[in-house]
């Protein structure tokens, strides 16, 4: 692990006190392998506004680890964003996930004033100056949504001039894809950090329906060999452990400047990949 790398780990806000609790206690198990963030989910369309200002902060207070809230501008308005990041700076954050963002099915049209990203990018920079450090997201397989591939990389290019500092990419299971998009973005010129987005695989069904949703392909011989496993939990974990580890050794012995993992709040399966790497705690 060198200085200039980022190795970072996400949880997301949770319903219930137990749930809560459980977060705590494996952000402070995290923390004792001294990650360079910690980050929290904002609820689609805004729905874990509070959750995600509490855990944050609590992180940022409790657990000696800089704490990062996702912040996306599709279901809040400008007064709601303002708040939001005054109150964050107040409680010296400073780093945000800045997102479009997803409206939870069922809610309709957008009530954001900010249609893309890259405009809440700017957002950020006008209300508060250089105070955060700002990530954004990245696709190296491509936005669902996008018109098409040129078009998506162009889109993020948009979200690094508008100031972002460096992003994180959504998950994916094949190495090339971060390479060839990494590469594309550097023939425009931009050189922000691009840090890949690490799912542990734990269990097959609840990965396939995610990643069809997010447009995150499962290459087929994974999805076959997964498939095969059926209910053998310990047989999947097993092959995920090993598939996800030599992505990751492949990902940073091309230079990727880091990994953020995708906890789903559990710490095992991310520290299982972490010390098969051999990342120092
Ligand atoms: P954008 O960068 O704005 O892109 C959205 C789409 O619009 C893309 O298809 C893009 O190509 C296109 N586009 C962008 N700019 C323009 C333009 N000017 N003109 C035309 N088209 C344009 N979601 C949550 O709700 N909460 C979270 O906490 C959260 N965390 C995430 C963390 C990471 C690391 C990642 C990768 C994703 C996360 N998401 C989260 C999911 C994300 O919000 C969705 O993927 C969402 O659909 C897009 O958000 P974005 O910030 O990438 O959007």
């Amino acid at each position: 692990m060198s200085a200039k790398q980022s190795f970072s780990f996400e949880f997301f806000p949770t319903k219930t006190d137990a749930g809560h609790e459980k977060l705590m206690t494996v952000a402070r198990q995290l923390a004792g392998y001294h990650p360079s963030f910690f980050s929290c989910t904002y609820g689609a369309g805004g729905s874990t506004r509070d959750r995600t200002l509490g855990t944050v902060l609590q992180l940022e207070r409790e657990v000696n680890v800089p704490a990062a809230p996702h912040l996306s501008c599709v279901g809040d308005s400008k007064a709601e964003l303002r708040a939001l990041l005054a109150e964050y700076k107040a409680a010296g954050i400073k780093r945000i996930v800045a997102l479009r963002g997803d409206l939870p099915s069922g809610m309709g049209m957008a009530v954001g004033e900010l249609r893309y990203a890259s405009d809440l990018v700017e957002f950020i920079r006008e209300e508060t100056a250089d105070h955060f450090h700002v990530e954004v997201a990245a696709y190296p397989e491509m936005h669902p949504q996008a018109r098409n591939f040129d078009h998506d990389v162009a889109n993020f290019v948009r979200k690094a001039k508008a100031g972002a500092n460096s992003a994180i990419t959504q998950y994916f299971f094949n190495a090339d894809s971060y390479f060839y998009f990494v590469e594309r973005v550097r023939q425009q010129g931009v050189e922000i950090p691009i840090v890949p987005g690490i799912m542990p695989i734990t269990n097959y069904s609840k990965l396939a329906r995610f990643s069809d949703a997010c447009g995150a392909e499962i290459p087929r011989w994974v999805r076959k060999q997964l498939e095969a496993y059926g209910d053998d939990v310990k047989s999947i974990q097993a092959f995920g452990e090993q598939v996800i580890t030599e992505m990751c050794e492949k990902l940073l012995a091309g230079g990727a400047p880091g990994l953020h993992f995708y906890t789903l709040n559990q710490a095992e399966p991310s520290l299982a990949i972490w010390n098969n790497l051999k990342l120092s705690a």
